[in-house]
């Protein structure tokens, strides 16, 4: 039986080459090696053009220049990739505090308590995640989409690079059946060689294979490939509970310069986290904004609440209190991005102590999602509608 779940997996392409390449306009195009060249170094990332030769992550570096002699090693920035990252993943808590990451460039986002935000369509959380990734920070993301975690990271792998691809449950027999055995996830090289050797080469040559000689060939492994085979698996998003956040932030075409236009925006962004904790029933005690001067400074400050609260009033008094704080700070304010976020979550319970408080935010988020986002706004927003562009 297959919950209602909704699994989005985003993968990065070539993730480290393609940040050298953003911050190394003139390699565009150029069969690119992140790793440098030593007897003892392998390659982290290849470009699309020097994978054309060959050249696989993991490949010793002098095996790479063996193949592929042209190509540019350039090397490791970790930092760098860590900042991008980081952008990257604040574009996933705008959707959703269920993410489990899998390396700084690649993670599964369970989406189902989002969908209703977004129309109810699994693939406007798709598009939004692609776009938003591009506009901040000029990288390219594969995202696939499905009912289940297998599901949905071989959908970003099959439709990579610059990957969309959507893998509906009618789907999922056509969309698997031919696929070598191998390209189910968690089935290694040795697994892949012992259905190889009961004649065993696709995915749906082992979806009908006899139970009881599979289970004689692969021990109790057998069944749990029979599953993947047939797409199903329950595996759950296993998001780290103390990363869990809610957030929304936005860059500025102009950067903002006066307090008020920052404030302004403020609430904006509160609506947004406010209506996100309400849709997965989260209350937060800690409140963060995060603040970005030009070009590329990035400041954090945080509070925690007294009680947590899924309340948009008291988590834009605490981001208004900060804001300030920060404002009165600094020696010459100016913010080109600005971000609002929600974390340390209480356990989900007692809603019936919270129901009160909250009904005025719920009936905001019905009138919202029936006549548009935006459609009920708190008063001071209206005034600064013009000069930003907002990223979501
Ligand atoms: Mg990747």
């Amino acid at each position: 039986m297959s919950s209602a779940r909704a699994i989005v997996h985003v993968d990065m392409d070539a993730f480290y080459a393609a940040v050298e390449v953003l911050d190394h306009p003139q390699w565009r195009g150029l069969p690119l090696v992140v790793g440098e060249l030593g007897p003892r170094s392998v390659v982290s990332t290849a470009s699309y053009e020097a994978r054309r030769y060959g050249v696989r992550s993991a490949m010793p570096t002098l095996t790479a220049k063996k193949i592929c002699p042209q190509a540019l090693f350039v090397p490791v920035r970790m930092n760098r990739y860590r900042e991008l990252s980081a952008d990257v993943f604040a574009v996933f808590g705008e959707v959703t505090p269920e993410i489990e990451g899998l390396s700084l460039d690649e993670a599964f986002l369970d989406v189902t308590r989002s969908l209703r935000l977004f129309g109810g369509d699994i693939e406007n959380i798709g598009r939004f995640l692609k776009q938003e990734i591009f506009n901040r920070t000029g990288l390219v993301a594969s995202v696939g989409m499905a009912h289940n975690k297998l599901l949905a990271k071989l959908a970003s792998e099959l439709s990579k690079p610059d990957g969309f691809l959507h893998i509906r449950s009618e789907q999922v027999h056509a969309m698997l059946d031919p696929l070598p055995v191998g390209r189910l996830w968690t089935v290694g090289k040795v697994a892949e060689a012992n259905l190889h050797r009961l004649g065993i080469r696709t995915v749906g040559e082992l979806r009908f294979a006899e139970p009881r000689r599979l289970r004689q060939a692969c021990g109790n492994q057998a069944e749990h490939w029979q599953r993947l085979a047939r797409g199903l698996d329950d595996r759950a998003v296993d998001t780290d509970a103390a990363e869990k956040s809610v957030s929304a932030e936005t860059t500025f075409v102009t950067d903002l310069v006066t307090l008020e236009q920052a404030l302004a925006w403020l609430v904006r962004l509160g609506e947004r986290v406010g209506e996100r904790l309400r849709a997965h029933e989260l209350r937060g005690r800690t409140v963060s904004i995060k603040l970005r001067k030009p070009p590329f400074e990035t400041h954090t400050r945080q509070l925690s609440l007294p009680q947590p609260t899924d309340s948009t009033t008291e988590l834009l008094e605490a981001a208004r209190t900060l804001l300030k704080r920060w404002w009165a700070a600094e020696p010459a304010p100016r913010l080109r991005l600005l971000g609002v976020g929600m974390s340390q979550f209480a356990p989900e319970v007692q809603t019936g102590l919270f129901a009160a408080t909250a009904s005025q935010d719920k009936l905001a988020d019905q009138i919202n999602r029936r006549f548009g986002q935006g459609s009920l706004v708190r008063g001071v927003v209206l005034k600064s509608r013009c000069g930003a562009s907002e990223d979501g």
